[in-house]
């Protein structure tokens, strides 16, 4: 006779096993595949990067390039626009957008490296420790984590990571930073995780998947190479 205990007895549903985040080498590897990731290369020196990566705070990278023309047309050289009515600086770079805001700001930050380099070299980041880099950088105004990443990394090669919006979308997604974790403490997390010798190449991936499959509001993840490793993929699709 089958007892009440026994036949009351259902076997536990079977969870969806916890999905492993691919380790960044990895998410590089299957990104670098599908996009190509050049290898780094300076295109500008770091000064100059400063200024681009000020004008491109909350605007189009096209927008932003073409106030930097513009700045630079006026301008030929840092010093001209420091001496510069404000005014006239924000006439400069008005296509890039927030130019009231973003012209005082850049005034304020070459008065600042003007005081603290007897110029604008800034070669003195080159060698410098990285974390003592990066103070040194956000000592100036406007300058957070993303700007004084975006300075060492690009015009310097040097292994700090800038997290904008889709390599913050996409760590997320990925399980390589807690969900609510916001962009200014994701430099340090990520920084940590990725090998230094692939923190552009990891940067440049995020970026791509970011503006291509992993987008904000509709990611193909049917599509993506990196599903397997993704809880926010395999939630998607089995959810
Ligand atoms: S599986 Fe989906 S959510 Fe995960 S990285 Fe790919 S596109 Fe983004």
């Amino acid at each position: 006779m089958v007892n009440a205990k026994a036949r009351c007895y259902t076997s536990p549903v079977p969870e969806t096993p916890a999905v492993t985040p691919l380790p960044p080498a990895e998410i590089v590897q299957r990104l670098d595949a599908l996009y190509g990731v050049p290898p780094w290369r300076a295109t500008h020196d770091p000064m100059t990067e400063l200024v681009l990566t000020l004008l491109s705070q909350n605007t189009s990278d096209r927008n932003s390039g073409r106030a930097f023309i513009r700045l630079r047309e006026r301008y030929p050289t840092w010093e001209q626009v420091l001496a510069a009515d404000v005014k006239d600086v924000e006439d400069a770079i008005a296509i890039g957008g927030l130019a009231p805001t973003k012209a005082p700001r850049l005034k304020a930050l070459l008065v600042e490296v003007a005081a603290r380099r007897n110029g604008f070299n800034l070669s003195n980041l080159e060698d410098m420790p990285l974390e003592e880099a990066k103070a040194w950088l956000r000592e100036l105004p406007g300058v957070g984590p993303k700007t004084a990443a975006c300075v060492l990394m690009f015009a310097l090669g040097r292994p700090a990571l800038p997290v904008d919006t889709h390599v913050h979308r996409v760590a997320q997604r990925l399980g390589l930073i807690p969900p609510k974790m916001p962009p200014e403490q994701a430099h340090g997390v990520l920084e940590a995780l990725v090998p230094p010798e692939l923190t552009y190449a990891f940067h440049i991936a995020l970026i791509k998947h970011g503006r291509r499959l992993c987008d904000a509001r509709r990611p193909q993840c049917g599509d993506c190479p990196l599903l397997d490793g993704c809880p926010e993929g395999r939630r998607r699709l089995t959810g």
